[in-house]
C-alpha cells in the first residue's frame, strides 16, 4: 500500500516512515503544506497521513481542496493540539479519520489498517481475483483451486495488490512505475517488466490459471482463466 506522509517536523517524519515502512507500506513524504497538495493531488496513495499545522498551507486547507477535485483517498489528520474544535474542523473539511499527538505507534497503526480496509474493501484482510487470494497481512499468495501458497517479496506483492484493485483495467508501465516505486524514483521501465515476469512465476509456481497479460503497447491486466 503507498502511503503520503505530510509532517514538517523533521523528526517526527523520520520516525514515521521507518515505522510504516517496517509495516510494509511504500511510504513518500511531504514537509510542507504545498508540495502536501501537489502529491494529494497526483492521486496514487491509498492512505495519506496529514497534520494539521504546516508551513505553506494547513492541512485542513489540503483536505478541502483535495476533496473539492474528487480525491476521495483516506485521510487521516494529525494534530498537536488537543481542542475538540480541531477535531471537527478536521471531520467536517472531509478527512476520515483524526488523530491527537502525541500517539503511540499501535494506535496509529490500527487507524491505518482501518483505513486501508475502507480503501481497498476486505473486511477479512486478504484480496481475491478469479482463483488466487492474497494475504494483505503476510503477503502470502495462494491459488484456491490446489491449496497451494507462496510468499512474495514486497515488489511483486504491491505490483499484485494494485492489479487486483484495478481488476478490469489495463494499467500502464508508467502507472505501475508511479505506484510500485514512487513518483521520485527514477526507475527504468524494464524494473517493471523483470517484476512482472517474477510476479508471473509466482502466480505459475502456485499454479494459478489467473495471468498477467501484457497488453501490447499499453500495459498489464490481470485475467483468469478460471472465470
Ligand atoms: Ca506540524
Amino acid at each position: 500500500m503507498r502511503l503520503l506522509l505530510v509532517e514538517d517536523e523533521k523528526r517526527m517524519a523520520q520516525a514515521l516512515c521507518e515505522i510504516l515502512r517496517l509495516e510494509k507500506y511504500e511510504v513518500d513524504h511531504a514537509t510542507d503544506g504545498i508540495s502536501g497538495l501537489d502529491a494529494v493531488e497526483s492521486d496514487i496513495y491509498d492512505i495519506i497521513i496529514l497534520d494539521v499545522m504546516l508551513p505553506g498551507m494547513d492541512g485542513f486547507e489540503i483536505v478541502k481542496r483535495a476533496r473539492q477535485k474528487g480525491i476521495r483517498t483516506p485521510i487521516l489528520m494529525l494534530t498537536a493540539k488537543s481542542e475538540l474544535d480541531d477535531k471537527i474542523i478536521g471531520l467536517d473539511s472531509g478527512a476520515d479519520d483524526y488523530l491527537t499527538k502525541p500517539f503511540i505507534t499501535k494506535e496509529l497503526l490500527a487507524r491505518l489498517r482501518a483505513l486501508g480496509r475502507r480503501n481497498i474493501n476486505t473486511p477479512d484482510g486478504t484480496l481475491t481475483f478469479g482463483d488466487i487470494t492474497l494475504d494483505t497481512g503476510t503477503s502470502m499468495l495462494s491459488c484456491s483451486a490446489n491449496g497451494q501458497s507462496v510468499r512474495l517479496s514486497e515488489k511483486e506483492y504491491h505490483i499484485l495488490e494494485y492489479l487486483i484493485a484495478n481488476q478490469g483495467q489495463i494499467l500502464t508501465r508508467e502507472q505501475l512505475a508511479v505506484k510500485i516505486w514512487g513518483i521520485e524514483s527514477d526507475v527504468e521501465y524494464n524494473n517493471v517488466e523483470v517484476y512482472m515476469s517474477f510476479t508471473r512465476k509466482k502466480l505459475a509456481f502456485v499454479g494459478a490459471e489467473t495471468e498477467i497479460k501484457a497488453v501490447r503497447g499499453i500495459g498489464y491486466e490481470l485475467r483468469c482463466g478460471r472465470v
